[in-house]
């Protein structure tokens, strides 16, 4: 096994939007990071639609002119079609991207490199504390290796590799863990003038959706969320199941998906609803979906990673600044931040299955701009609104 003597100033494992993003952060605070990543990229990953805040975070990291680059469409807002015409809605998104992330996330990791992070391809597989210093070792495709640093960053996203090495304690099933999402590339999709820029999201039954996402002027992203029951019980196999769903599901979206071909093959992910309550310790933090995902409706995911990426790399400076008997509030002080903000996202999406008409209500009159604000995703370090407020104190309630 190659050991290197020499601690690591940071050690960040997973090159995706939190590796990258927590590296570009620290980079500019003076540390240096290694990062570790299992998969070559450009690797396929979902979650293409970005928020308001998620692009401002990436334009302050400097990254304006890479995401023009990308010649990625614009989202100019998220359109909700409900099964009711009443509880339909749209909100305005401001300055955003829809992103394939396959150039997207290998634009970050490559930006993070050439700033002058270091970068390793291999998969960490055991992580220890030993004398002030965390060791973790990694397999390679030629050897395996040994890293040491008082700092480490847990991105791994749902694989959430400290996680399953045991460091927090117990794994909470979120509130969309029997959720299963099937999801492929399509063509023909006949975007309305009005929304073409959109995000559309289309709903039925509780806990049963659609999106379309479009990717470029000839490709859209479509997946299906829907209990992992119904899945089982059809029998078909997950193309079929796909595509028989987006042809009967509502008005609207056959509108739109009649003519549809699909150009790459259907993929699926479940169990991807998930929190744990710990998730920082003795230098060691963990970004983005390696501590939590809620669910993906309103595509908060990237925006997670990316922001709680600079509140990480503050933390990491402070706690280089003091002594390591002043870090557990630093680790507070992270965790409290960023779990607020994702309360916040967790507590309105209840509310909208709960109450979508209640919800359309708000969001285009009783709180449009308290609704443009959330959707946009300035959530962070903030007073609830009154549209918050009703939301909890109803569910409170319930
Ligand atoms: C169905 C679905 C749809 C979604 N849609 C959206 C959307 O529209 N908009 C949005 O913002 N978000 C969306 N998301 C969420 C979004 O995809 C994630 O929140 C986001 O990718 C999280 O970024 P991350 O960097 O934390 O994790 P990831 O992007 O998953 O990156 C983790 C990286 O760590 C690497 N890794 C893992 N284990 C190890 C290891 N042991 N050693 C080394 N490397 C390792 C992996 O190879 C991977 O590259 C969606 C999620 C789902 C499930």
């Amino acid at each position: 096994m190659h050991s290197n003597n020499t601690p690591e100033e940071v050690i960040i494992i997973g090159g995706g939007p939190a590796g990258s993003a927590s590296a570009m952060n620290l980079l500019r605070h003076g540390f240096q990071p290694v990062i570790i990543e299992a998969e070559h990229f450009p690797r396929f990953h979902i979650g293409e639609s970005l928020t308001t805040e998620c692009v401002d975070a990436l334009n302050r990291l400097g990254l304006d002119g890479k995401l023009q680059a990308l010649a990625a469409p614009q989202k100019k807002g998220v359109r909700i079609f409900s099964h009711h015409p009443e509880n339909s809605f749209y909100v305005g998104a401001g300055d955003a991207w829809q992103v394939e992330r396959a150039p997207f996330d290998n634009m970050m990791l490559d930006e993070a490199i050439q700033r002058g992070a270091k970068h390793i391809t291999g998969q960490a597989v055991n992580i220890e504390r030993n004398k002030g210093l965390w060791h973790i070792s990694i397999q390679t495709n030629k050897a395996k290796a040994l890293l040491k640093s008082r700092f480490v960053i847990d991105a791994t996203g749902q694989q959430r590799f400290t996680q399953k090495q045991g460091l927090w304690g117990q794994l909470n099933a979120g509130d969309y863990a029997h959720q299963m999402a099937f999801f492929g590339q399509f063509e023909n999709i006949k975007h309305q003038d009005i929304d073409m820029h959109d995000t559309l999201i289309f709903h039925r039954k509780k806990h049963e959706w659609v999106w379309m996402i479009p990717l470029n002027e000839k490709v859209t992203s479509v997946g299906l969320v829907v209990p992992v029951e119904d899945f089982k019980k059809s029998k078909l196999s997950m193309t079929d199941f796909l595509e028989d769903n987006i042809r009967s599901f509502s008005q609207p979206l056959e509108q739109r998906a009649h003519n549809m071909k699909r150009v790459n093959d259907v993929r699926a992910i479940s169990n991807y609803s998930f929190s744990i309550d710990e998730y920082c310790r003795d230098g060691l933090f963990c970004v983005g979906d390696s501590h939590r995902f809620i669910d993906p409706i309103f595509s908060f995911g990237v925006q997670f990673s990316v922001v709680e990426a600079e509140y990480v790399s503050k933390a990491m400076l402070e706690c280089s600044q003091c002594d390591e008997s002043e870090w557990s509030s630093i680790h507070e002080t992270y965790m409290q931040i960023t779990t607020q903000a994702q309360d916040v996202i967790q507590d309105m999406l209840s509310y909208f299955w709960k109450h979508p008409w209640g919800f359309a209500n708000m969001a285009h009159q009783k709180y449009a701009n308290e609704f443009l604000e959330i959707f946009a995703g300035r959530i962070y370090e903030k007073e609830a609104g009154k549209g918050l407020t009703h939301m909890r104190r109803v569910l409170d309630e319930q």
